[in-house]
């Protein structure tokens, strides 16, 4: 089936179709390469297969009274399942998680299990910690592990003259152009494949991490010179030369490369990675140029940058930010069931600035911690005044955006739980929306964190979808509620056909896992009927209304109220 092999055919996980009668309808490669035949596996009984899959329950395997598919489809849908795949002569952990769905428009019922091997047994704390510390897409370590290699070769060794560690910040050009035109699946495949190259020309000793979406962190050590140093970059550049083949199209990546080198200074890791991280920046800034060590002079840009960082600290405390709600209506009624809170500051010289000017910034400094919990707790505080003074605010929600950065505390639960507290809002009326890099950042570890917070009654976006790297089959580990679609699939609807279809696709299939679907950036009434065509139910953005401040929402709120 043509959509289901667009969707599915390059993903890493295996994913198998099948139909009402549980006949096989799709394997994807990964399928294939994991089960063997994945007919023979899914419908063997232990006694007759060459190989087994052995079911745990209770922490015991028992043995397959029925085959797996039997077994899986007896489940409970959604819920993942593990199974050891007994094959001489080794044995292999399945995770395998089944859910039933229904394509209107082929009229076809049918089932989608979702499998990937666990590297051990699912109970193995060894394995829980080595998921926990890698990227589900590339299988690189993540931030957390590379923080701790850093920090031990710094320690290890000598940091002199001639001696050092190099921090190598790689950043892959156009990515996102590539996602944007060739949908995230391709752009998912585009990674695994650069990643391969990447490490053709690292040492065994070398380590690459992933930090977000599209940049890479190399650390390499016992280095002498800048020299070798600037050598590694170029071998990267090397590995980008031949074209990247996608959908039959030859495509051209490059590589932003920043370096930092510990010789001799008393660095700790994390200025050794916002050094290199900086230098990247600036090669961006200058066309052509390929890399760049990091030299500690500030360039106008950097001393910009600068100015802002020291007065935001400042703004936070000075009470300059202030919050802006937009409206979410349901697209059939344009009633409003929500709002996004979205965050300004008021300047006291620039005037108010948008959050895409200080954001960056804030990720950058880590004060979009502090930034972030007081735009929660502003939220919160908000919604409940609302509720408490215009009758139908009642039901409303706000939907907060929070940054991966507080995702990574360890007290993440406890801050929101007390927030609730404080401003007394009911847990039904949250909604926190993040972007697929918390998933990417925190990898296997956000999962906990994320079911905990469902568990308080919060209700979990991932906002701008389709512009990260995460596919559906990835999503579906990961326990949200709402996919927000980002606005230049609308924007670009008309002209990129393929975008569309795949979609249409993607909304479909999400609705099947349960997912709710809301459209964002709707300005024109095009834009509407072309989400009311793809039954997203919800949706914001300029024709229902702009981003309102405080007093302009209530006025909104309080005319809807005498209007019903
Ligand atoms: P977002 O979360 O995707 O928010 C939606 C953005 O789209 C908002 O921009 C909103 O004003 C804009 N928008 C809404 N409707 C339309 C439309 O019809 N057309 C167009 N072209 N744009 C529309 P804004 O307020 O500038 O926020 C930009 C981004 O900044 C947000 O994107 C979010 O990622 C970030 N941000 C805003 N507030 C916060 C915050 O409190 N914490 C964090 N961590 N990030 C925030
Ligand atoms: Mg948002
Ligand atoms: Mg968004």
């Amino acid at each position: 089936m043509n959509i289901f092999k667009n969707l599915f055919d390059r993903c890493g996980d295996a994913v198998v179709i099948v139909n009402e009668q549980a006949g096989l309808t799709y394997a994807n490669p990964s399928a294939w390469g994991l089960l063997g035949d994945p007919v023979m596996m899914l419908t063997a009984t232990p006694g007759q297969a060459q190989g087994a899959l052995w079911k745990k329950q209770q922490g015991r395997l028992i043995e397959q009274p029925r085959s797996l598919l039997q077994t899986v489809l007896a489940h409970q849908p959604g819920l993942s399942q593990d199974f050891l795949l007994q094959r001489s002569p080794a044995a292999t952990w399945l995770a395998v998680t089944s859910q039933a769905f229904h394509l209107p428009s082929l009229d076809f019922h049918g089932w989608l299990l979702l499998m990937h091997e666990v590297s051990q047994s699912p109970d193995s704390s060894d394995s829980h910690s080595s998921l926990a510390s890698r990227d589900v897409l590339t299988s690189l370590i993540n931030r957390t592990i590379l923080m701790e290699r850093i920090q031990q070769a710094l320690h290890q060794s000598p940091q002199t003259q001639q001696s050092g560690i190099a921090i190598l910040c790689v950043d892959i050009t156009r990515l996102k152009a590539i996602n944007d035109t060739f949908g995230y699946l391709a752009g998912d495949r585009l990674l695994v494949e650069i990643v391969h190259r990447l490490s053709n020309s690292l040492r065994p000793t070398d380590t690459i991490a992933r930090l977000g979406g599209d940049e890479f962190i190399v650390l390499v050590e016992d280095i002498a010179t800048e020299a070798a140093a600037i050598a590694i970059a170029e071998a990267l550049h090397a590995q980008m030369v031949s074209p990247f083949v996608i959908n039959g199209c030859e495509i051209n990546i490059g590589l932003n490369i920043g370096i930092s080198l510990s010789h001799s200074q008393s660095l700790d890791a994390d200025t050794l990675l916002r050094q290199a991280d900086r230098a990247m920046a600036e090669t961006k800034q200058h066309f052509g140029e390929r890399h760049r060590i990091f030299a500690g002079e500030l360039t106008a840009t950097t001393e910009d940058a600068l100015h802002l960082e020291m007065s935001l600290k400042q703004a936070i405390e000075n009470g300059e930010l202030y919050l802006e709600y937009q409206p979410m209506v349901l697209v059939r009624t344009q009633e409003i069931v929500g709002m996004e809170s979205l965050v300004r500051w008021r300047h006291p010289e620039q005037g108010v600035l948008a959050p895409g000017q200080f954001i960056g910034i804030a990720e950058r400094t880590g004060l979009i911690i502090p930034l972030g919990w007081w735009v929660l707790e502003e939220s919160c505080r908000q919604l409940k005044a609302w509720q408490e003074t215009i009758p139908q605010a009642q039901n409303l929600f706000v939907s907060v955006n929070m940054s991966s950065q507080q995702f990574a505390q360890p007290d993440v639960l406890d801050r929101i739980k007390a927030i609730l507290q404080r401003t007394r809002l009911s847990p039904e009326f949250l909604k926190i929306e993040m972007t697929e890099s918390v998933l990417i950042d925190n990898s296997e570890s956000i999962i906990e964190i994320l079911a905990a917070i469902r568990d308080l009654g919060i209700r979990l976006s991932v906002d701008d979808f389709g512009t990260g790297y995460s596919s559906l089959s990835y999503l579906h580990r990961f326990p949200v509620d709402t996919l927000k679609i980002d606005r230049s699939f609308l924007e670009n609807a008309d002209s990129d056909y393929e975008k569309l279809e795949i979609l249409q696709s993607v909304v479909r299939l999400a609705w099947n896992l349960g997912l709710e679907v809301v459209a964002e950036g709707i300005e024109t009434q095009k834009h509407l009927a072309q989400v009311q065509a793809l039954r997203c139910e919800s949706g914001q953005g300029f024709l229902f209304s702009p981003p309102l401040d405080q007093s302009a929402m209530a006025a909104i709120l309080r005319s809807r109220s005498t209007a019903s």
